[in-house]
């Protein structure tokens, strides 16, 4: 899960992402409208939270123009209370939700889980791909039925492979999906977190021919074995 945070009060944007990292999601934080924009058009975020009173440029302004590109990327709106005007604005110009400041990061959280299972539909927050399962909303993992017990990094990069069966993904895509940003790609961290991954799974008892459901694909990355 990977979402962009564009919120200009400090004290807020700590928190909620401090939350966000706690959750076990990937995010990034802009303060200002004009490089939210510039984020939410290039980052192939799963879900945008976008302040409407920003600098730079406005969040509706923001939302405006992501919809007018054709991004269709679930926006939640972070309101000033007694907003009425712009929250309609907002739900108009094709907002998926909103939440009137001062709020919980754990509503934010449960917003974001809701908007998800209503954007993707349900079925498709239950992952099956031949013997392993994943279900995001829970984010439990199992292997031939039995739990695979990940911390929130493995399950983000299981389940960003597990996307698309069969499809190599470089090391910087992985990195840029499932780490930060600008991480250093030269760095071995993608490997161990597969090979610990693997280990998890192999200690549950192996039924399908002793193969690993993550190839390796040499000097190019990581796949998710096809059935
Ligand atoms: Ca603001």
């Amino acid at each position: 899960m990977k979402v962009l945070l564009v919120e200009d009060e400090k004290k807020i944007a700590d928190f909620v992402c401090a939350g966000f990292k706690e959750q076990g999601f990937v995010s990034e934080h802009c303060d200002n409208g004009v490089d939210g924009f510039d984020r939410a058009s290039n980052g192939n975020f799963d879900v945008i939270v976008l302040d409407i009173m920003l600098p730079g440029r406005d969040g509706l302004s923001v939302l405006k123009g992501l919809r007018k590109a054709g991004n269709a990327t679930p926006v939640i709106l972070l309101t000033a209370r007694n907003e009425l005007d712009d929250r309609i604005e907002g739900l108009s110009l094709g907002a998926d939700d909103y939440l009137a400041k001062p709020f919980f990061v754990e509503e934010l959280i449960a917003r974001i889980q809701a908007l998800l299972r209503r954007v993707s539909g349900e079925r498709q927050n239950k992952l099956t791909v031949g013997e392993l399962q994943l279900d995001r909303i829970s984010r439990e993992v199992t292997w031939c039925g039995e739990t695979v017990d990940l911390t929130g990094r493995e399950f983000n990069l299981i389940e960003y492979l597990m996307r698309s069966p069969g499809r190599v993904f470089t090391r910087t895509q992985i990195l840029e999906h499932v780490w930060d940003y600008d991480f250093d790609p030269s760095t071995n961290i993608i490997d161990v977190c597969i090979q610990r991954i693997r280990k998890k799974i192999a200690s549950i008892g192996v039924t399908t021919e002793g193969t690993s459901p993550i190839e390796s694909v040499r000097g190019v990355g990581y796949r998710f074995r096809k059935p």
